[in-house]
């Protein structure tokens, strides 16, 4: 027998045993015993103990291809019999013939499927686990967020996950016993589909789980937050109670935080807004009377249970300075780190949140979708701009394909946009064609597109990130994330690709066309300087047959920010209408000859003449100068886009 690489009996005891384990699982258990009970199945430990959560990182991570074979194996095995994958393999469970017959599928190609179940058709046709919920993703297809199948288990996998992002964060920093973290959290609208299912986003699921409300250390209060401020609907009322039990709890908060950069810039802006009002609260000792939502109403006085004039008055004092530089660290100053994905689009929010925070650390803890979580990092205090993920083997069966850059794109985006890693080509064209490489064949250096197979009924889905691996913890990988497929613009949760607005820019631009004018270039930027951020559109326009452009009728340009916004997803206009996450739309109308010059700056910073094509968005500084010094008009969309839930 080979020797086992981690310690059995230890490990052994902490995982629960499952029926379901497989001939191929078996076999692999008498190679490392230890694994036997691993694949498809999640670790039983405490999760209040660093070094048992510690351990299974390094055992994770150090059996990442037995892991990964397993899990292929549970969760073929489990679903043969599911009316997709029956249709490719014929009842059978062989990894190999999954590789080989399975196709590589974008949402499109599981819509159908996803739409029936949403409708009423039972969950079998994809998961023999029944699917409890449908988590709506960010990303969007027709205009609408796409469904991701989730099932009882997979809420125990993400618990198990956020879990060990605990030891991680202990192992670097010290005494995060001692005192609370403010984490503002929020839930979102939820809909019934047809079928009854619950359709919501990821987050929103989690927190209105019990797993949620039973996370360690919850009873102990170790969150300022209560938990009826987390679930309460109204976002406004939410995030004011957050803060002002934060704002009570000041002298005990270790850490702050939010899930996106973007959401904890939008409390910031919030207290700019109401701190007058939260100190007046403070002050006189109740909470003001628009908190109407009950159960706020019955948690917060229990934390705000009496006058506090020297708190009001210190806060006060701090927030009336004129700057706000470090007002994180005046307001909360036992804080360590503040705790908010700043990788991928978020890295847009790093320099407002360095003015903010007096120096803390930006901690990444983890990189996770609604198909489901992938990573974790492993060096939480490391500069944002070298974190990297690393996937957790037991997540999901992962596939990669290689993904080349595209080199003279690349170069115009360097000159253009200050960003190399912007632009990654598949090297695949054909479907048929689509290639991938196991989790442990990636190359360091090399760039991918994420491909997974879950417990919950997507199988060698395309996720639509391009990750490039940085380096390895034991056998498992660890990526950068790069980008999105296609995305251009991104305030907060919204991903609005190159055709949604050129979509968008085309309906708009019709408003003009009957006036005369001409639309003859655009590009786009997120100005995320201004809280909430906002798109920003730079319009060149002409006058069929003159050279000169007469004065625009705003409430024609406004109109049009308005279209642009109407036209833009629904991700887009629930960020913009209902959580203001996202400020109106701006389109600033650039002089004639304007995007002759930005040409000729991307050329003098050596993108080919030949090939160039406009940026469709821009995020070097110097470009936006360019663009920004020739305008002659700007106008701001006057109305929020419609929105429903879906
Ligand atoms: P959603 O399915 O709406 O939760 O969006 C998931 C997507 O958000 C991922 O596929 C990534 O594109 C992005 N994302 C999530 N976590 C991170 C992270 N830590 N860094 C960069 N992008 C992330």
């Amino acid at each position: 027998m080979r020797a086992c690489p981690i310690n059995c009996i230890a490990v052994k005891q902490q995982f629960r045993t499952c029926s379901r384990i497989t001939n191929d699982v078996n076999q692999m258990s008498r190679s490392y015993p230890c694994l036997s009970i691993l694949p498809g199945m999640l670790p039983n430990y405490d999760p209040n103990d660093n070094e048992a959560g510690m351990k299974i990182l390094e055992d994770l991570t150090e059996n990442v291809y037995q892991i990964q074979q397993g899990v292929l194996e549970e969760i073929i095995t489990r679903n043969a019999h599911t009316e997709y994958l029956k249709g490719f393999l014929n009842g059978q469970s062989d990894k190999d013939l999954f590789k080989k017959k399975v196709p590589v599928v974008n949402y499109e190609d599981i819509k159908p499927y996803i739409e029936r179940i949403a409708n009423g058709d039972s969950s079998n046709i994809i998961s023999a686990d029944p699917i409890t919920e449908l988590l709506t993703s960010s990303g969007t297809s027709g205009g609408q967020p796409k469904m991701m199948p989730s099932t009882a288990e997979d809420l125990h996998r993400k618990t198990f996950f956020y879990n060990l992002l605990v030891p991680v964060m202990n192992k670097y920093v010290d005494g995060l016993d001692d005192g609370k973290g403010m984490y503002l959290l929020f839930v979102k609208p939820e809909i019934k589909a047809p079928s009854g299912l619950m359709a919501r986003p990821v987050l929103t699921s989690y927190y209105k789980s019990s797993n949620f409300r039973n996370r360690p250390f919850n009873r102990f209060n170790v969150y300022t937050s209560p938990d009826e401020t987390i679930l309460c609907s109204d976002s406004k009322q939410s995030m004011y109670c957050q803060l002002l039990c934060g704002l009570v709890q000041r002298t005990e908060v270790l850490r702050v935080g939010a899930v996106f950069a973007s959401a904890f810039l939008r409390a910031i802006k919030f207290l700019e807004d109401y701190w007058k009002e939260l100190c007046s609260n403070i002050r006189t000792g109740h909470v003001s009377d628009w908190i109407t939502d009950p159960s706020c109403r019955k948690v917060v006085p229990l934390i705000l249970s009496k006058p506090n004039w020297e708190l009001a008055n210190l806060i006060e004092h701090e927030c009336s300075n004129k700057s706000w530089e470090g007002i994180i660290k005046k307001l909360w100053p036992r804080t360590k780190y503040i705790e908010v994905i700043v990788t991928g689009s978020m890295a847009q929010y790093i320099s407002t949140l360095e003015f903010y925070s007096g120096g803390l650390p930006l901690v990444s803890t983890m990189y996770a979708s609604s198909e489901c979580y992938f990573g974790i990092n492993f060096k939480p205090l490391s500069k944002p701009s070298d974190v990297s993920y690393t996937l957790v083997p037991n997540m999901a069966y992962f596939e990669l394909i290689p993904v080349k850059k595209d080199h003279e794109d690349a170069t115009q985006d360097v000159q253009c946009n200050g960003i190399c890693e912007e632009n990654c080509m598949e090297e695949e064209t054909g479907k048929e064609d689509i290639e991938t490489v196991d989790l442990v064949d990636v190359k360091l250096g090399h760039y991918y597109e994420l491909v997974v197979t879950t417990f919950t009924g997507l199988y060698r889905y395309r996720v639509g990130d391009i990750l490039m691996v940085t380096g390895f913890h034991n056998n498992a990988p660890q990526f950068r994330f790069v980008h999105r497929r296609n995305v251009v613009l991104s305030i907060d949760t919204d991903k609005t690709n190159e055709e949604d607005l050129l979509k968008a820019v085309t309906k708009a631009k019709l408003l003009l066309e009957s006036l005369g004018f001409l639309l003859i270039e655009y590009t786009s930027y997120a100005d995320t300087f201004s809280i909430p951020g906002h798109y920003v559109l730079f319009w060149e326009l002409t006058n069929k047959g003159r050279n000169d452009l007469p004065e625009l009728d705003s409430k024609i340009m406004e109109q049009c920010c308005s279209t642009v916004e109407e036209s833009l997803d629904s991700v887009y206009r629930r960020c913009r209408r209902k959580d203001n996450s996202i400020g109106p739309l701006e389109i600033r109308v650039v002089k004639h000859g304007t995007f002759n010059a930005l040409m000729d700056f991307c050329i003098s910073q050596g993108s080919s003449v030949n090939q160039y094509k406009t940026p469709r968005c821009i995020k070097s500084a110097e470009a936006i100068n360019i663009l920004d010094s020739r305008v002659v008009g700007r106008f701001f969309s006057q109305n929020a886009p419609c929105w429903e839930p879906v």
